[in-house]
């Protein structure tokens, strides 16, 4: 069995890095604008209607006036991921700190 020369192996990645990309590629709708249904003003999609779009929804909203509907809707309780995560990130930095010197003084203990 021979092995597979570098050209090959190069020429094979690029081909998977292409396919994947081609079908990897998320749907985007043909137009770049759409008409907002509330109040027909034209206006670029952005990754919230492509969402939409993509979730086979035929009417979109522009901006302002999906954050007029977000704020007609009821407050749902949503959880705060970011302060979570500044949260959860402060714990790492301190449980990297305590665990730093734990680590050395065990190492030097059992290397010593
Ligand atoms: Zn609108």
């Amino acid at each position: 069995m021979n092995a597979i020369s570098p050209e090959v192996a190069v020429a094979i990645a690029i081909a998977v890095v292409v396919a994947l990309s081609l079908f990897g590629r998320k749907r985007q709708p043909k137009e770049r604008t759409f008409k907002c249904s509330r109040c027909s003003a034209v206006s670029a999609h952005t990754p919230r209607t492509i969402e939409a779009w993509r979730a086979g929804k035929t009417k979109f909203f522009c901006n302002s006036c999906h954050g007029q509907w977000l704020r007609s809707q009821p407050q749902q309780p949503r959880p705060d991921y970011s302060s979570r995560a500044g949260k959860s990130g402060c714990l790492g930095v301190m449980a990297l700190f305590i665990a730093l010197p734990v680590l050395a003084v065990s190492a030097w203990w059992v290397y010593a």
